[in-house]
């Protein structure tokens, strides 16, 4: 099974990932994690992706695609992954077809929609792990202990990418190059809407979804 959750940045795609990851038994591949990966061990594509990354831009497709080819084809994915925040392009969108084809599977694609207004208020105020990638909102999911994460108790980080002006480069690039990527599985009838403002209700949509199937 391959799970797409699809939706712009801050819908909560991260969030509702771990949960449906644990339910099913399935690698939660965030594109957005395994980049900053890159760029943290300074990989030689590091240096690149942070230029990108850091200006709210899409990181160019080439180098997507074979981050997602190269971690897909390790073992823990053989029964397989979940995908948070790829395909963003026609193009990556194409590339998995491929990929599921090659491997006989189908993909489930989910469409999560939240207000523009919602999304950055929840961007401003996302804090991350950065050791072990633990989610929090300042405002509706705050650490217990101040700053300090509640699973491994590493100081949290504020992304860079996180902050108000680049956040709107990324909604501006979510609409130009990543919105088409839901008329793309729209005409295939490949997209199911799973909308909400708590990741509960979302996580309920996809699970009644993936169920019946
Ligand atoms: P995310 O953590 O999903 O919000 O992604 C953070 C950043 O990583 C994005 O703003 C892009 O610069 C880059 N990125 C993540 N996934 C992709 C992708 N599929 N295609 C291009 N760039 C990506």
């Amino acid at each position: 099974m391959i799970i797409v959750l699809f939706g712009a940045p801050g819908v909560g795609k991260g969030t509702v990932a771990e949960i449906l990851c644990r339910r099913y038994g399935i690698p939660h591949v965030s594109t957005g994690d395994i980049l900053r990966t890159h760029i943290a061990k300074k990989t030689e594509a590091g240096e690149k992706i942070r230029e990108f990354v850091d200006a709210g831009f899409l990181v160019p497709d080439e180098i997507v695609t074979e981050v997602v080819r190269d971690r897909v084809g390790k073992t823990d994915c053989a029964k397989g992954f979940l995908l948070d925040g790829f395909p963003r392009t026609v193009e990556q969108a194409r590339e998995l077809d491929k990929i599921a084809a090659e491997r006989g599977e189908k993909i489930h694609v989910f469409n999560i929609d939240v207000p523009e207004d919602v999304i950055v208020r929840r961007l401003c105020a996302r804090r991350i792990c950065p050791k072990c990638g633990a989610i929090y909102n300042l405002e509706f999911r705050p650490p217990k202990k101040d700053m300090l994460c509640d699973c491994c108790g590493a100081a949290l980080a504020h992304r860079h990418d996180d902050r108000d002006e680049i956040i709107k480069v990324r909604l501006r690039e979510y609409g130009k190059m990543t919105k088409p990527v839901l008329d793309y599985y729209g005409k295939k009838g490949m997209a199911a809407h799973a909308s909400g403002l708590y990741s509960e209700e979302v996580i309920n949509k996809i699970v009644g979804v993936l169920e019946k199937k």
